[in-house]
């Protein structure tokens, strides 16, 4: 294939979900398809392994399953998608008009998730435990919190002094620094912190703010906590539309639900040469540890908890990223 070629994909026939625009004028399912395409790919391989799944699990292994026996007639797409689908509009307020103004991120929260067994949160959030001192009660403080999604902002990377190619640093302080603790007792600042536990997740969800984007550089490798992630999908959003890349036996197909064929490209830059811009979630899997001290145990207490402070810089940070 000619590198200077302006197409440098090929166009490929693979069943895939199609905007419910096309029958329903005014309803637009590109977020909910992309997130459907990025579970079939990514997570019912690992979902389909588990002995036991809870409801938001259990409905995307179901969903994707369906999808992957039998896709390919569009109004049974349509069927497959819509328990997921409205489960998403029960609880994001961004879904619930199925119009061009859903928040992709808002899937990435604890509470969408909801209940999720031990085996589930692993491959979802990463768990980290903390542990401080309280001086004034004289006690042990200790603090046990998930991350689902990282959400990396200009003002994110200065607070810690990274600059913008730096974001993976960005990440994995975030994922083991514990930032303050307050006392559950007394209020109080703790004494410093000490990561005392941290369990890298299966997935890493990071989105990037849109002042975050100009010139970010997109790696396929990054190491988390001790831990390599390898990049498996991007999600992008461009003038109000949602589309995904995610990798395929070392290609990347991007899917467009708008479009009737499936691009398939050689490589990541092949991709983002092709289609720039808007690139602003990305999908990381765990490779492997690139230490043997990933984890260590310690006795858990949940009745403190953290300063607000800290956790505006992961999870639940509003979105600014529409459909
Ligand atoms: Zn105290």
């Amino acid at each position: 294939m000619n590198r200077h070629n302006s197409e440098q994909y090929t166009k490929i026939k693979k069943s895939h979900f199609f905007n419910s625009v096309f029958v329903q004028p005014g309803v637009y399912s590109c977020a909910i398809d992309c997130f459907l395409e990025v579970s079939t790919y990514l997570f019912l391989p690992v979902l389909s392994k588990l002995s036991a799944r809870s409801q938001f699990p259990e409905l995307l292994f179901a969903a994707a399953s369906d999808y992957q026996n039998q896709g390919g007639n569009p109004s049974l797409l349509a069927g497959i998608r819509e328990p997921v689908w409205s489960y998403l509009r029960e609880r994001c307020s961004s879904f619930q008009a199925r119009d061009c103004n859903a928040s992709f991120s808002q899937i990435f929260e604890e509470k969408t998730f909801g209940k999720l067994n031990p085996d589930e949160v692993s491959l979802f959030a990463t768990q980290r435990l903390f542990e401080s001192y309280c001086p004034t009660c004289n006690k042990n403080v200790n603090l046990n919190s998930n991350i689902f999604l990282t959400y990396v902002s200009q003002s994110g990377l200065e607070k810690f002094r990274y600059d913008k190619i730096s974001w993976p640093l960005y990440v994995s302080s975030i994922h083991t620094e514990p930032g303050k603790l307050r006392c559950g007792n007394c209020r109080s600042l703790t004494d410093e912190p000490l990561a005392t536990s941290v369990v890298n997740s299966k997935f890493l969800f990071i989105e990037f703010a849109p002042e975050a984007l100009a010139g970010l550089i997109m790696y396929d490798k990054i190491e988390v906590g001790n831990c390599w992630y390898n990049l498996k999908t991007l999600v992008r959003c461009y003038q109000s539309h949602f589309t995904c890349g995610i990798v395929s036996d070392q290609k990347w197909l991007y899917f467009d639900d708008l479009l009737q064929t499936v691009r398939e490209f050689p490589s990541l830059e092949a991709m983002q040469r092709d289609i720039p811009g808007g690139w602003f979630f990305a999908v990381f899997e765990l490779n492997g540890h690139s230490s043997s001290t990933n984890r260590i145990e310690m006795p858990v207490s949940q009745d403190y908890e953290m300063s607000h402070k800290f956790d505006s810089f992961n999870v639940n940070v509003k979105s600014p990223h529409k459909t």
